[in-house]
């Protein structure tokens, strides 16, 4: 029986040939792909001439690939698509893959060959882009363990074991926790304050799953609005309680002792290394540098946002009065922060709504690529999908070259994860003269469209999905040498540079004439509301912004010390959030044990980059300002020093190749109204 995974792709464009694959074949695929990519490992290993930039270094880079392409579907599938043999068969794999990466990393003869190398670095005559290979390869040896005698090296197989199942089991406990909860409401007057799009929403889930009256979830296109909109404030405190309350409940699906399982094998993992705290360990390879320097940027901010968030919170408390509220909780939080927004600027976003169909705002952002980036986007058929929602596109540039292919998902399912991420099935990279371009996807959970009603985009979700494609963009104008080196694969806290800035056309009003058009009359969006946009968007950014650190505090607290002593999630927590919490705490609930960024995810030691990037994105936003918002110099400068640059260089050095200077933060706090 031929395994499709394991042969070539002679699909369209050597896109994933998804109507092909079968679940059953990813395990022995993986198998495969793994004992091939050893062989290609040996060939380097066993070479008997002096190792070289190009025989070790480049040949390496190069190596794997099949296991890369299979991993991605798969991995990619886990997120957007699961289910439970394909979460059983994660499990399997994981440890399969990190025991082989530890092979490669621990391989002494192979690390011998490239510390050689790295050695006469000096001599060599390398370019840039070669350098970074060289420096990324060697540590990644070190970090994982190179230098470390025989007993040690094994200790270090055993952790990774573990905290690659564990963080598998921490995201599938918040998956079926998210799952595990509804709300049916039968009586309609439970329903009132909801927008007309919500009910009919719940109405179809109810239908769905069979059950008379209305259904409301723990995923986000569901619980957002009844948080934000329900007058009914027990039904309000119930759903948020659910949702707060995940991976905390001491029964099958706890998080608590996973926590502290993940952060302890963390710490003992940094100590082997040589390293005070796992988050000394995670930021030697960031722009921030060390865990001082970040929890220094998120103290000063705090300072800054202090007085604006308790300023903010205030007029929230004045308002809930009027209703009688004495106690200000978490589930009045959106709830009165929507009424008080309704107030100052009169605007919903059921008002802006009508003006974002989806359709009508993908265009944009495609327009908007064009008009910055030459790029065109065409909407194709004649490539495999993992579902039938998914959409997907041909993109190429002015003079009709192929760039990427792009893949984009947006509705909510059962299988997927909550919240949206951009994410590739295939990197770009140069090779024997060909430029092979790279296939981008984004996955969103957007409103989904009704009966009556097509998709319309709450502005959030504008700004989300703008969010994800900026990051799409990264990936689709890659334009490297080396694979992991390409398009996203920069430090951590600069990632989000690409992604935070392509927000901003979303306020502007030359970009909104572009696609914010009425689903119904066509009528653009009027000034007054984009004034009115503007002005909010400042709204609540004191409580916005304490929020935030919060959360990168929390992340600091978990990963830059000694977790030996901590015992209890919850009193730990409660300690760490205690300068950035303005609501009582809810004592069922706790926010670690769902902290998907941190346990699951690769954020550990990295909440705080998305300060930071908004700090670099704001900065650089200016330039576009200064000089026109579509000015496509400036674009070009972008794309040129950043966009399609990825990990060539050290990122300060691409920031003022662009830029002609540093960042500085002054262009966020004034953005923010901080100060
Ligand atoms: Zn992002």
């Amino acid at each position: 029986m031929t395994n499709p995974l394991l042969q070539d792709f002679n699909t369209n464009y050597q896109t994933a040939p998804f109507s092909k694959i079968n679940i059953k074949h990813f395990k022995p695929a993986f198998e495969k792909a793994i004992a091939l990519a050893k062989t290609e490992i040996d060939f380097i290993v066993n070479n008997k001439a002096k190792p070289t930039f190009q025989n070790t270094l480049e040949e390496l880079e190069f190596t794997g690939s099949k296991l890369d392409r299979i991993s991605s579907i798969f991995f990619n599938l886990n997120s957007a698509e699961t289910n439970d043999e394909i979460q059983k068969i994660a499990q399997e794999v994981s440890p399969m893959l990190s025991g082989f990466a530890n092979d490669i990393t621990l391989n002494e003869k192979l690390f011998q060959k490239i510390k050689s190398v790295y050695n006469q670095k000096d001599n060599l005559d390398l370019n840039n882009e070669q350098q970074m290979l060289l420096d990324k390869k060697y540590k990644a040896f070190v970090r994982n363990g190179a230098n470390l005698n025989e007993s040690d090296k094994i200790k270090l197989r055993e952790i990774d074991k573990n905290l690659s199942k564990l963080s598998l089991q921490f995201g599938e406990n918040v998956l079926a926790e998210t799952n595990g909860f509804e709300l049916v409401i039968t009586d309609k007057k439970k329903l009132t304050g909801l927008p007309e799009g919500t009910i009919e929403a719940a109405k179809m889930l109810a239908k769905e799953k069979q059950v008379e009256g209305w259904v409301f979830t723990l995923d986000y296109p569901s619980y957002i609005p009844f948080m934000t909109y329900a007058n009914d404030r027990d039904l309000r405190e119930k759903i948020s309680h659910a949702f707060g309350s995940r991976a905390f409940q001491n029964n099958e699906n706890d998080n608590q002792k996973i926590v502290l399982q993940i952060v302890n094998l963390r710490h003992e993992r940094a100590n082997l290394l040589g390293y005070n705290s796992h988050a000394h360990y995670v930021l030697e390879e960031r722009m921030a540098e060390t865990p001082n320097k970040v929890t220094t940027f998120l103290n000063d901010l705090l300072v800054k946002a202090k007085p604006a968030a308790k300023k903010d919170f205030q007029k929230i408390i004045d308002l809930a009065k009027k209703d009688g509220i004495v106690k200000m909780q978490k589930w009045d939080s959106t709830y009165y922060a929507e009424k008080l927004k309704k107030d100052l600027f009169n605007l919903d976003d059921e008002q802006l709504k009508p003006y974002f169909k989806l359709e009508n705002v993908i265009n944009g952002v495609f327009t908007i690529a064009g008009k910055l980036y030459g790029l065109h986007f065409k909407e194709i058929f004649d490539i495999d999908k993992y579902h039938d929602e998914v959409k997907t596109y041909k993109v190429t540039d002015e003079n009709d070259e192929l760039i990427a292919v792009f893949y984009a998902d947006f509705f909510p399912r059962k299988g997927k994860r909550n919240g949206a991420w951009m994410t590739s099935y295939k990197n770009q990279w140069r090779k024997d003269g060909e430029n092979s371009r790279p296939h981008i996807s984004i996955v969103c959970n957007f409103t989904k469209p009704t009966e009556t009603k097509p998709s319309l985009l709450t502005f959030n979700e504008v700004t989300t999905l703008f969010h994800e494609f900026g990051h799409a963009l990264h990936g689709m104008l890659a334009n490297t040498t080396y694979p992991s080196l390409s398009g996203t694969h920069v430090y951590w806290d600069f990632v989000e540079l690409p992604s935070q800035i392509f927000e901003n056309w979303c306020y502007q009003k030359e970009a909104l004439n572009l696609f914010a058009k009425h689903y119904k009359t066509g009528e653009v969006i009027p000034m007054e509301l984009i004034k009115k946009i503007k002005d909010s968007s400042n709204f609540l950014e004191g409580m916005a912004t304490m929020r935030q650190l919060s959360f990168g505090l929390l992340d600091m607290a978990w990963h830059g010390q000694n977790p030996k002593e901590i015992n209890h999630v919850k009193d730990f927590e409660i300690k760490a959030f205690s300068d950035t919490q303005l609501f009582p705490d809810v004592k069922e609930n706790c926010m670690s044990t769902a902290f998907s960024h941190i346990f699951q995810g690769g954020y550990s030691s990295g909440y705080y980059s998305y300060k930071w990037a908004e700090v670099l994105d704001a900065d650089a936003f200016e330039a576009f300002q200064e000089n026109g918002i579509f000015d496509k110099e400036t674009a070009a400068k972008f794309k040129n020093n950043i966009l399609s640059k990825g990990g060539t260089e050290k990122p300060m050095e691409l920031y003022k190749n662009f830029r002609g200077k540093k960042p500085n933060a002054n262009a966020l706090l004034k953005r923010a109204g901080l100060i």
